[in-house]
């Protein structure tokens, strides 16, 4: 492992300042389930790490007028636990606890989980060179690619891991971006960005800026939501393809939905060719299962993964068939 300084905020002002200043190569590190993996292989080689542990307010979730408000350090397993989300967004709850393992739920935050780094065996091999890594080849493309995109690839395709991150979108939620410069809101929807945009990243975040806040939607009646994963084992396991789906049924129309898929795409993929499918027509399992046939349609499979088009049609059928 290469040796990095450590610094260590106890405030968000802080936080924001050194992340301005610093000329050196920074890594934000949250509970370091995902990052301490990184830097032990060397996958990351950071010159500072910035331990944001002790930073005072970003952990814990609030209830206001508009819904519910999350600090990134909040841990999966506070998520999963807290009152509000288990009585008003049962699809959150599902959707920490179907992530890893006790353990790793109680150390890893929600801010790492929405910005943990893709678990591509080729990005996460210290040995290989890859797109991701600065590197002129995405080895998967012709090599051994059986849990790889099928959607919004092209030039790197990996899977982005994050379960809550479809759960959040499905919900609407919107992110707090914090730096020196000031904060920004955006939906979480926009905050990631396939390889296209930029091959080494998958999200939107500057150097100096950092996740704040989590900002879910309040309840609303008749809003129903659940989440879907596969996996390929029955213990802990990333999704091979996941469905979060949110949404109203009113007189026996979808009033409201919103789709998107996990485990098979470079970023949390939202189904639009699914939903404009249902959206205002009756609520009916022929229709659903039309959706879901369809939702798959502008996918590209690699060699060894077209099997996941038929698990992800399965997976937002039964998603959106829990809405009736
Ligand atoms: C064995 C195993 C199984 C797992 N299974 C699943 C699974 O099934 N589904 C799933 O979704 N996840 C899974 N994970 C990932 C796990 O959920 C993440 O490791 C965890 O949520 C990351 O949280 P952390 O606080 O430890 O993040 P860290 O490891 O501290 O950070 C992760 C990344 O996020 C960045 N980061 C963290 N916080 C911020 C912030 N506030 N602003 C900007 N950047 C930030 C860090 O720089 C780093 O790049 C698994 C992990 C392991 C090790």
């Amino acid at each position: 492992m290469r040796e990095f300084k450590i610094a260590q905020p106890k405030t968000v002002e802080e936080l924001a300042a050194l992340l301005a200043e610093t000329k050196e190569k920074a890594l934000i590190m949250a509970g370091g389930t995902d990052l301490i993996d990184e830097l032990k292989s060397g996958v990351a080689a950071p010159d500072l790490v910035v331990d944001i542990q002790g930073v005072a307010g970003l952990a814990g979730i609030a209830r206001d007028k508009d819904g519910l408000r999350i600090g990134p350090m909040t841990t999966v397993a506070a998520l999963a636990g807290n009152a509000d989300v288990v009585r008003d967004y049962p699809i959150l709850k599902e959707a920490a606890l179907s992530l890893a393992t006790p353990q790793l739920r109680n150390a890893g935050t929600v801010g790492g989980n929405l910005c943990q780094r893709p678990r591509c065996w080729y990005y996460r091999d210290p040995q290989v060179l890859c797109r991701k890594k600065g590197g002129f080849n995405c080895f998967a493309f012709q090599g051994r690619n059986k849990y790889h995109a099928i959607l919004g690839g092209g030039g790197c395709f990996i899977v982005y891991p994050s379960d809550l991150a479809s759960a959040l979108i499905s919900l609407g939620a919107r992110v707090t971006i914090g730096s020196a410069r000031g904060d920004k809101v955006m939906p979480l929807e926009d905050f990631y960005k396939p390889p296209s945009v930029d091959v080494t990243k998958e999200n939107i975040l500057a150097r100096d800026e950092f996740l704040k806040e989590v900002r879910v939607p309040g309840p609303k009646p008749g809003r129903k939501g659940t989440y879907v994963k596969l996996k390929e084992r029955g213990t802990w396991d990333f999704a091979i393809a996941s469905a979060a789906v949110t949404g109203v049924v009113k007189g026996g129309v979808f009033s409201e939905i919103s789709i998107v898929a996990g485990g098979l795409a470079t970023i949390p993929w939202r189904m639009k060719r699914a939903e404009d499918i249902l959206r205002g027509k009756p609520a009916t399992e022929a229709l659903v299962s039309q959706a879901a046939g369809e939702a798959l349609k502008d996918s590209s499979p690699l060699a060894e993964n077209a099997y996941k088009k038929d698990l992800a049609a399965a997976a937002i059928k039964r998603a959106v068939l829990a809405l009736l």
